[in-house]
C-alpha cells in the first residue's frame, strides 16, 4: 500500500462525465490498497471564463487590489470542481472529502495571482487518510498570511499536486493530463512528436521553463527540491486499464542521468509566444549602461529574460531586452518616460510579434556543434534570428513569430526526434 497523489487537468475534469471517470479511476487505485489524495484544476475553459468576467469590468492593467480580486475570483474554479470531485468519488462508494487550500491549509506568499507555496500543514489530510478517506484538494489555490486567497500562477494545479506529493512524503505523483506523456515537443504543433518514456529532471526543467506547459516550471522545481517520482500519464485511456500497466505508462521524470535510456543529443524542442521585444537604439555606451536601462524595469517587478547589448561605434551601442507580452505595453512606457531621458538613446522599437525556440538536451554538455547546427537548419529554412541565448544544456534563439512552427517543425527533424516510420 503507498500513499499516490494525483492531479487532473482541466480537460481531464471537462464534463460531469469526465468527472465520473476520474472518480471511477481514483476508486479502482483506492481499491487496490492505496492512499489517495487527488488534486482536480478547474473545469476547462472555467478560469479564462472567471478571469474575463473580471476583464470585463475593470480592462485597466493590474494592481495589487484587483490582483487580490482576481485571486478570489479564479479559485471558485478548482473549489467547484473538487466538490464535484468528492460527490462523484462519495457515488462510486468510496469515502471522501474536499478541501480548498486554506482549509488544509497550504500557505502562500502574499504575491497574488503569481504565490510561492511556503508550506504545507499535512495533518488534517493525514487524519482522514487514516480514517480511509480519499482526500480531494483544490489546485491552484492557498492561502497567504493575512488569510487572503491567493493563486499559484497559470498552469498552477501541477504545483499544487507536486508540493502536497512533497508534504505528504508520497511514493508517486501522478500528473493525468490530456497527453500521454511529455513529447519531443507540443504534438499538437508537431503531430510526428514522440512520447519520451523518461526524461531527466534538468531538460523538463529547461522544456517548462522555455514554455512546454505540459507542467508548470514551479511544479519541476519543487519535485527537483523534494525528489518527488512525478510521472505524466494519460486521463482518456479506459479507466478500467491494468493498474500497473498504467502505473508503467507516460512520461517518468529522473533524476539521475544515467537512468535515462535515450541518450539522444537533444531531447525536445521547446517554444514560447509569449514575449516582446524592445530595443534601445545608438545609447551612449558607458559603465552603467545596462543598469541605467534594466534597473527601472527590475524595481517595477518586470521580469526581464533575453538581453542583448551589441559591441559600439563611435560611443554608441543598441541594446535589446525581452519581457513577457503581457508587460509589454507598461515596460515601453516605462522606458519612454524613465528611461530615455538619461541615455539620450536615437530611438526605441517593439516588437511583440516574436517567439522563442529552444532546443533542449542534457548531451548537449559533450557535444560540440548542436548549437551551430540549429543555426544552420533556420538559416537553410531562410529565417532570420534576431537574438540568441545559451547554456550548458539549451539554446534558444528569437525569431519572427510568423516562422514559429517551420523552425519548430525543421528542427524537430533535423535533430532526429520524429517517431520512427511505421
Ligand atoms: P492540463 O489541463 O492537464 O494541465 P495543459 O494544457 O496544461 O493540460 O498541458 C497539456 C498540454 O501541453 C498538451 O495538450 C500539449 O498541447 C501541451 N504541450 C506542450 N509541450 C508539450 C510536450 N513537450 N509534451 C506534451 N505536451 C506538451
Ligand atoms: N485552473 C488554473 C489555470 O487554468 C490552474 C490549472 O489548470 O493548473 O491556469
Ligand atoms: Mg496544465
Amino acid at each position: 500500500m503507498a500513499l499516490i497523489v494525483h492531479k487532473y487537468g482541466g480537460t481531464s475534469m471537462g464534463s460531469v462525465e469526465r468527472i465520473r471517470n476520474v472518480a471511477k479511476r481514483v476508486a479502482k487505485w483506492s481499491r487496490a490498497g492505496h492512499q489517495l489524495v487527488v488534486v482536480p484544476s478547474a473545469m476547462s475553459g472555467e478560469t479564462n471564463r472567471l478571469l474575463g468576467l473580471a476583464k470585463e469590468l475593470s480592462p485597466v492593467s493590474t494592481t495589487a487590489e484587483l490582483a487580490r480580486e482576481l485571486d478570489m475570483i479564479a479559485s471558485t474554479g478548482e473549489q467547484v470542481s473538487s466538490g464535484l470531485l468528492a460527490i462523484a468519488l462519495q457515488a462510486e462508494g468510496l469515502q471522501a472529502v474536499s478541501y480548498a487550500g486554506w482549509q488544509v491549509p497550504i500557505s502562500t506568499d502574499t504575491a497574488h495571482t503569481k504565490a510561492r507555496i511556503s508550506a504545507i500543514d499535512d495533518k488534517r489530510v493525514r487524519a482522514d487518510l487514516a480514517a480511509g478517506r480519499v482526500v480531494v484538494i483544490t489546485g491552484f489555490q492557498g492561502v497567504d498570511p493575512q488569510g487572503n486567497i491567493t493563486t499559484l500562477g497559470r498552469g498552477g494545479s501541477d504545483t499544487s499536486a507536486v508540493a502536497v506529493a512533497a508534504a505528504l512524503k508520497a511514493a508517486e505523483c501522478l500528473i493525468y493530463t490530456d497527453v500521454d506523456g511529455v513529447y519531443t515537443t507540443d504534438p499538437r504543433v508537431v503531430p510526428e512528436a514522440r512520447r519520451l518514456q523518461t526524461i531527466t529532471f534538468e531538460e523538463m526543467l529547461e522544456m517548462a521553463s522555455l514554455g512546454s506547459k505540459v507542467l508548470q516550471i514551479r511544479s519541476v522545481e519543487f519535485a527537483g527540491k523534494y525528489r518527488v517520482p512525478l510521472r505524466v500519464l494519460s486521463s482518456f485511456t479506459p479507466w478500467d486499464i491494468d493498474l500497473s500497466e498504467e502505473a508503467r505508462s507516460g512520461t517518468l521524470i529522473t533524476f539521475e542521468e544515467d537512468e535515462k535510456m535515450e541518450q539522444a543529443i537533444v531531447s525536445g524542442i521547446a517554444f514560447n509566444r509569449d514575449e516582446a521585444k524592445i530595443s534601445l537604439l545608438g545609447v551612449t555606451d558607458k559603465p552603467g549602461i545596462a543598469y541605467q536601462i534594466l534597473g527601472p524595469v527590475a524595481d517595477a517587478n518586470i521580469d526581464v529574460d533575453v538581453i542583448i547589448q551589441n559591441v559600439s561605434h563611435a560611443g554608441r551601442t543598441d541594446f535589446s531586452f525581452t519581457v513577457h507580452r503581457n508587460d509589454y505595453a507598461r515596460t515601453l512606457e516605462l522606458i519612454k518616460r524613465v528611461v530615455l531621458p538619461v541615455t539620450g538613446a536615437a530611438d526605441l522599437v517593439g516588437d511583440a510579434k516574436i517567439c522563442k525556440v529552444s532546443i533542449v538536451g542534457i548531451g548537449m554538455r559533450s557535444h560540440v556543434g548542436v548549437a551551430s547546427k540549429m543555426f544552420s537548419v533556420l538559416s537553410q529554412e531562410g529565417i532570420n534570428i534576431q537574438m540568441i541565448t545559451t547554456s550548458e544544456i539549451k539554446t534558444s534563439v528569437v525569431i519572427d513569430e510568423k516562422y514559429m512552427e517551420l523552425a519548430v517543425r525543421a528542427l524537430h527533424k533535423a535533430f532526429d526526434l520524429e517517431q520512427p516510420a511505421g
